[in-house]
């Protein structure tokens, strides 16, 4: 074969080699091509500067743009300023690195003039020699993407923002015990001051460890009742924050079920409420403070919403009222009709005036209220209007002003009293000059020779000057055409005079007179009496000592003829008449007058003390009175025994007194108990003590035959007996003396008794 033959057969094998080649190229140009323009990304090629040289046709599809339109531009074309500005400086550090493209987002401007965010990615592409020729790559639309995650991390900052901006912990837990917390919010710091970390799964503490202990179990009750109801709770308590102060918590929350219904968690939020509840007390307070105030000065506060005619009152309108908040229905008629009847129209006539705006509410009328007691009070009230003008409401207070009324009626009927005054009323200036007097100073006016508008004589115008040195009332006594009058002058500084004050005293003054002169004489005749009582008792002593003498004399003597007429010889019979005269009949009188002697004895010893009662010089000390007791009791207690008498004393208090003094009243109480028992049934005598306020009281109490009620004032009196004929002895001098001894020594004695059943003697004396 030649070689040209050869070279012929290799071109034309070469040829098909070529059309082969050129074909399997083309099918696979076809296939990519047809490929790329599947995909829903774009595919494209830029060289060294930038300029697409190819684009796939789903350029429209993304950015609105034909094939032909994109070729020849760069990519920043079609990208706003500060993005293109961006891009081109990455684009200067690619050139020369080469390094490919990951996942860069860029945003483009649609044809249409829309945003539209591309995420690219691509290689370096070199040629046949490896020289660096320009990028291909792909570029994805992740609008949409690109606006769910902006949409997303706005939510999640917006829930950031609304979490933070929550005035309260968001809290999502268990219902258990702890309250165990799986989510809280930082806001529980504020509140507690404990980090919500703390209270994540009871790390550090568990919340229900910080509730107040007297509220858990109430919270747990509130919210497991709640949440077994399926209902939201919302519950007020106390919480104990870092720092000890108590923290009022609201909480509002519901449980979290599943599909199944079974609970998940509890969500809620807890909100801090102490300075709401501080706000709260203080507006209690307040209210306590408008209600008190109210009450002080008597005013009452109303608001009568006239669209539906409804009244309100304060607490206070009640009380002027008379009337129970139960029984008011709030109508304007629950008010007219307490008005007083006759008042009703003038009430009401003002009240419209001020409803329509005519003039504001002040006016002054009477209530009768149900129990017919009548009130003054004041109104005071004024009107709001709504957007047309018309009243809607008025508001206004009620102030009770009787006791005001009541002073002003007073002072009227005073400031008429001076002209009525049957006794002389008169002003003088403090130079002396008359201003006022009544018609009861005119024989006074006479007197002096003096008018109104004159001066006065100077003896009254020194007692003036000295009331107003000294700033008080002065008094003085005058003379008056056969009257004794009893001036006061009252000066009054600040005006410059003095009112003078007249009243006959004559008859007062007649009878202090005659008072004094009757205690004189009754003085002189208890001196006279004591004196006479002296001699009485010294004198009818010495003839009693001669009769007790010669009456033992006349005994002895009587022994003496019985012993000479046994040596006598005599008449028998007339021997037998002497000796029984001697015998029996002379000792018989002469004991009979021993007896009667010894008793005037007695008498007279009780007399004489008793007249020297009120000279006997006191000595004053703390006494012991269970000893006292005690003493006279055992002196008593031979009788006590042989009559089988029970006397119990309880321990008794002290007190203070004159020692001797003391004893003889008791002895002779305790004395006259026993004496004055009852024969019919067993004595029994109980003495008992206590203090009260400044004094020690004393009872002697027995059952005995008891005082009937005529006789107990005069048991005390001299000489006086119940029974005078009784066989008991006594001089009726024994209760007299103790009174006069418990007088003397402050304290009182007094009785109460029953006939038959006994008697009761309470003896008072100063403790101290
Ligand atoms: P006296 O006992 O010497 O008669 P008093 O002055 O002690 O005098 O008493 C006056 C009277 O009061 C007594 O006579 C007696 O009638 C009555 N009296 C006093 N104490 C009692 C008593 N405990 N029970 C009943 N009567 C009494």
């Amino acid at each position: 074969m030649s070689k040209q033959k050869i070279l012929e057969l290799h071109v034309r094998d070469s040829e098909i080699q070529l059309r082969a080649a050129n074909a399997a190229l083309r099918e696979s140009e076809q296939k990519y091509r047809s490929m790329v323009e599947i995909i829903p990304d774009w595919v494209w090629q830029i060289d060294r500067d930038g300029i697409y040289t190819y684009s796939s046709p789903n350029v429209k599809d993304l950015l609105g743009y034909e094939v032909e339109e994109v070729i020849g531009k760069t990519p920043f074309d079609l990208m706003p300023d500060a993005e293109a500005e961006r891009m081109r400086a990455r684009f200067r550090d690619l050139i020369v690195s080469h390094s490919p493209i990951e996942r860069l987002e860029n945003t483009n401007v649609h044809k249409d003039g829309h945003l539209v965010v591309l995420e690219a990615s691509a290689v370096a592409i070199y040629d046949e020699r490896g020289e660096f020729t320009g990028y291909g790559g792909i570029d994805r639309d992740i609008t949409i993407r690109k606006e769910a995650e902006n949409a997303l991390i706005e939510s999640q900052q917006l829930l950031g923002a609304l979490v933070e901006n929550v005035p309260g912990a968001l809290y999502s837990c268990a219902l258990d015990r702890h309250w165990t917390m799986y989510y809280l919010s930082d806001m529980i710091e504020d509140i507690t001051g404990y980090a919500a970390s703390d209270f994540i799964n009871n790390q550090e503490r568990s919340y229900a460890s910080i509730i107040h202990p007297d509220d858990r179990k109430m919270v747990e009750d509130v919210v497991r009742e709640a949440v077994e109801k399926r209902e939201v709770f919302k519950i007020e308590y106390r919480v104990i924050h870092k720092d000890g102060h108590i923290v009022w918590v609201f909480e509002h929350g519901r449980g979290y079920f599943d599909a199944d219904g079974e609970l998940v968690c509890l969500h809620g939020v807890n909100i801090d409420i102490t300075e709401q509840k501080r706000m709260v007390e203080v507006l209690n307070e307040s209210r306590q403070s408008l209600a008190e105030a109210q009450r002080i000065t008597h005013i009452g506060n109303w608001d009568w919403n006239l669209a539906n005619d409804k009244l309100t009152w304060s607490d206070e309108m009640f009380s002027i009222f008379g009337i129970d908040p139960e029984e008011f229905t709030g109508i304007y008629d629950d008010f007219i009709k307490i008005v007083h009847p006759m008042d009703r129209d003038f009430a009401n006539k003002e009240i419209e005036a001020a409803a329509e705006g005519r003039k504001p509410l002040d006016a002054q009328f009477r209530l009768l209220l149900k129990d017919g007691t009548l009130k003054y009070i004041e109104a005071k009230g004024k009107r709001f209007t709504d957007e047309n003008g018309r009243t809607s409401h008025m508001i206004g207070t009620n102030q009770d002003i009787t006791e005001r009324k009541q002073a002003e009626q007073q002072i009227e009927t005073l400031s008429r009293f001076p002209g009525e005054n049957p006794s002389p009323v008169l002003r003088v200036t403090i130079e002396g000059k008359l201003l006022y007097a009544n018609d009861a100073s005119s024989t006074i006016l006479k007197e002096w020779g003096s008018v109104i508008g004159q001066g006065v004589p100077e003896k009254w115008c020194n007692y003036i000057r000295e009331a107003f040195e000294s700033e008080k009332l002065k008094r003085f006594e005058i003379q008056h055409q056969g009257k004794t009058l009893s001036f006061i002058i009252t000066p009054v500084i600040e005006a410059g005079y003095a009112n003078l004050y007249g009243r006959d005293i004559t008859e007062r003054r007649k009878s202090e007179i005659e008072r004094e002169r009757l205690m004189e004489s009754l003085a002189e005749k208890s001196d006279e009496m004591e004196r006479l009582l002296r001699i009485v008792t010294h004198d009818l002593r010495s003839p009693l000592v001669n009769i007790i003498g010669f009456s033992s004399e006349l005994e002895s003597d009587c022994q003496k003829i019985v012993e000479a007429l046994n040596s006598i010889q005599m008449d028998e019979q007339l021997k037998e008449n002497i000796s029984e005269i001697a015998n029996e009949y002379i000792p018989d009188s002469l004991s009979f007058i021993t007896s009667s002697t010894k008793k005037m004895d007695s008498l007279i010893t009780s007399l004489s003390q008793l007249s020297q009662l009120g000279r006997i010089e006191l000595h004053i000390e703390t006494i012991n009175m269970d000893e006292m007791i005690s003493e006279i009791v055992k002196a008593t207690l031979y009788k006590v025994k042989q009559e089988g008498v029970s006397i119990t004393s309880e321990h008794l208090p002290d007190c203070k007194g004159d020692d001797k003094q003391v004893n003889q009243v008791f002895a002779n109480v305790i004395g006259n108990a026993i004496k004055y028992l009852d024969p019919a049934r067993k004595g029994q005598i109980k003495i008992s003590g206590q203090i009260e306020g400044p004094m020690s009281i004393y009872c002697v109490e027995d059952n005995g035959v008891g005082i009937p009620d005529n006789h107990k004032d005069k048991v005390f009196e001299i000489f006086h007996r119940v029974d005078p004929k009784s066989h008991v002895a006594g001089e009726g001098i024994g209760l007299t003396t103790a009174k006069q001894m418990v007088g003397r020594l402050g304290g009182r004695i007094r009785v109460e008794s029953e006939v038959g059943v006994g008697s009761k003697f309470f003896i008072a004396l100063p403790t101290v």
